[in-house]
């Protein structure tokens, strides 16, 4: 019986929101990737064997730090052929640590069950929905996903999309058949503009179309960008521009926990100089704005 998780998070006293972790494993052991995308993600992160995040000790690092976290897995079983951990799992640990953890869901957009797996995970709480274009090998713009987007947006939540390259399959012959182009943040562009009502979340800077990634966040009211995957040692340069200019109330912190971790990200984003009156924004504003919990 998996338990309903409801907001037990304190706003107030909350120093930021981390708008982009991955819980990679379940109680049973069972992991997000199979055996040899998980190996080859590590070494590419230069992680351990052991990386996967646990859903408590998650919780119990990002308590420390007075930081929230949005959490979640990706299912992309058809493509993959691998099932991942347990969504209700990691709905289980973010209601027991409901003062930090924040659960997003995800369905496989192939399974012809995705509209009522939507609505079957809003049931339980999740608060939006997490999508991998490259690894679930869709085009999102694709039509024949929209009712999946319009369960998501009747329910107004947001939906965050990996964009740009990614470190997953990355060195495998083939990129383990992860194709980039699906990630490309104009095919996001056609979703956003379909779906007024949607608020679409582009995430990490999506090189090499961070130009597009900026014109579209920058052109529809509904599009985000969290800044998660990337050192912000590592930030494209138009787009630390962007943070402080024309994306400053758009652009929401992320660290893509476990692969960068909270105290290097936040570590290298202040040594980019960005406005002190625009750190509250990225921190925390826009996401609570982006979460329906800003007042
Ligand atoms: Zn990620």
């Amino acid at each position: 019986m998996t338990a309903t998780y409801e907001y037990g998070i304190d706003v107030e006293a909350l120093d930021a929101v981390d708008f982009h972790t991955h819980v990679e494993i379940d109680a049973a052991g069972r992991c997000a990737y199979d055996a040899e995308l998980a190996q080859a993600t590590g070494s590419y992160f230069k992680l351990g064997d052991d990386y996967f995040s646990r859903v408590d000790d998650l919780a119990a690092h990002y308590r420390g730090a007075d930081t929230a976290a949005v959490v979640f897995t990706i299912d992309a079983h058809t493509v993959s052929g691998h099932r991942p951990n347990s969504v209700e799992d990691l709905i289980d640990g973010a209601a027991r640590n409901s003062d930090v953890l924040i659960p997003f869901g995800t369905v496989d957009p192939w399974d012809s069950n995705a509209v009522p797996r939507v609505r079957e995970l809003i049931g339980l709480g999740v608060k939006g929905f997490k999508f991998h274009p490259s690894l679930q090998g869709f085009e999102p713009n694709d039509r024949a996903f929209y009712p999946i987007y319009e369960a998501i947006a009747a329910a107004g939540m947001p939906a965050l999309f990996h964009t740009g390259q990614t470190g997953l399959g990355s060195g495998l012959p083939g990129g383990h058949r992860i194709k980039l182009r699906f990630s490309d943040p104009m095919l996001l562009d056609d979703v956003a503009a379909d779906f007024p009502d949607l608020t679409v979340v582009m995430a990490h800077p999506a090189v090499p179309w961070v130009d597009s990634q900026i014109a579209i966040a920058s052109h529809k009211a509904n599009v985000f960008v969290d800044l998660s995957g990337w050192s912000p040692k590592y930030f494209p340069p138009q787009l630390v521009s962007a943070i402080g200019r024309q994306l400053r109330t758009k652009a929401l912190f992320g660290t893509d926990h476990p692969y960068i971790s909270l105290e290097r990200w936040r570590r290298d984003f202040d040594a980019l100089g960005v406005d002190a009156e625009v750190l509250p924004l990225i921190l925390k504003q826009n996401a609570l704005r982006v979460l329906g919990l800003a007042r």
